[in-house]
Formats: C-alpha cells, sequence, structure tokens
C-alpha cells in the first residue's frame, strides 16, 4: 500500500468508487470519467506503479487482471468487442501510478489508439 495512491485509497474505502467486482486479489470499478459507453478499470489490491515495475511474481496476479476484466466485459453487455489498455507513464497517457486496465466497449474503437 502506498499511502499517496489515489486506487490504494480506492482499496482501503478511503476514497468510495462504483464497484463492479472485488475479491482478495483485484478489484473493478466503473471510470470516473468514461471514454466509452462502457468503460471500467481492473486493478490489483497490491501496489505496482505500473507494467514496467512489475516482477516476475507478479505475472500470475496481472493474468488475473486480465481474465477477471474479460468475464467481467462478458457479463456487462460487451463480450464481443472490448478494448484493454495499460497506459505505462507520463508520456503514454498515465495518470494513476497505480497499475491498472481499461476495459472499454460498447461502441465501435479506432485504431491507431491516440
Ligand atoms: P490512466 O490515465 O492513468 O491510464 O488512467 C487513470 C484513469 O483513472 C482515468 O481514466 C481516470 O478517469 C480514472 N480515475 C481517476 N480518478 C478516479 C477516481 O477517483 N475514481 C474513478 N472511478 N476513476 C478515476
Ligand atoms: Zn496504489
Amino acid at each position: 500500500m502506498d499511502p499517496n495512491c489515489l486506487f490504494c485509497k480506492i482499496i482501503n474505502g478511503d476514497i468510495p468508487a462504483n464497484k463492479l467486482y472485488e475479491d482478495d486479489d483485484v478489484m473493478a470499478f466503473w471510470d470516473i470519467s468514461p471514454q466509452a459507453p462502457k468503460h471500467f478499470l481492473v486493478i490489483p489490491r497490491k501496489h505496482i506503479s505500473g507494467p514496467g515495475a512489475m516482477g516476475s511474481e507478479d505475472e500470475q496476479l496481472i493474468g488475473k487482471v486480465l481474465r477477471t476484466g474479460a468475464r467481467l466485459a462478458r457479463e456487462n453487455g460487451i463480450g464481443d468487442g472490448f478494448r484493454m489498455v495499460f497506459n505505462n507513464g507520463a508520456e503514454a497517457g498515465q495518470t494513476v501510478f497505480h497499475i491498472h486496465m481499461h476495459v472499454l466497449g460498447g461502441r465501435k474503437m479506432t485504431w491507431p489508439p491516440g
């Protein structure tokens, strides 16, 4: 836990979030500023600053983040088409330095991303 981390505060319950799912390892909640009709985030409870800070011991945990996102996409009606995004570093648009996976769907996606 990082006391200055926004997502650690959401995990602790210090800041409210509109949760879809949580268990002992991961949590999912709707993004406060959705970029698609359905846009939620999946995070591990463990504080890891981003994909570049993962250790080999985190591989199974982040695999669970990914699989949880796919399941929740299905359960929320976007199973046929969704995008998963990890931003790493400010240059890539990362603003919260607790690893998180965006899951977006409900509209046609364009490529390349911005
Ligand atoms: P990043 O830009 O770091 O990849 O993504 C951070 C995401 O967290 C953004 O999409 C932003 O809208 C979302 N976000 C930031 N603060 C909050 C918050 O307090 N609650 C929720 N639910 N989402 C947040
Ligand atoms: Zn954190």
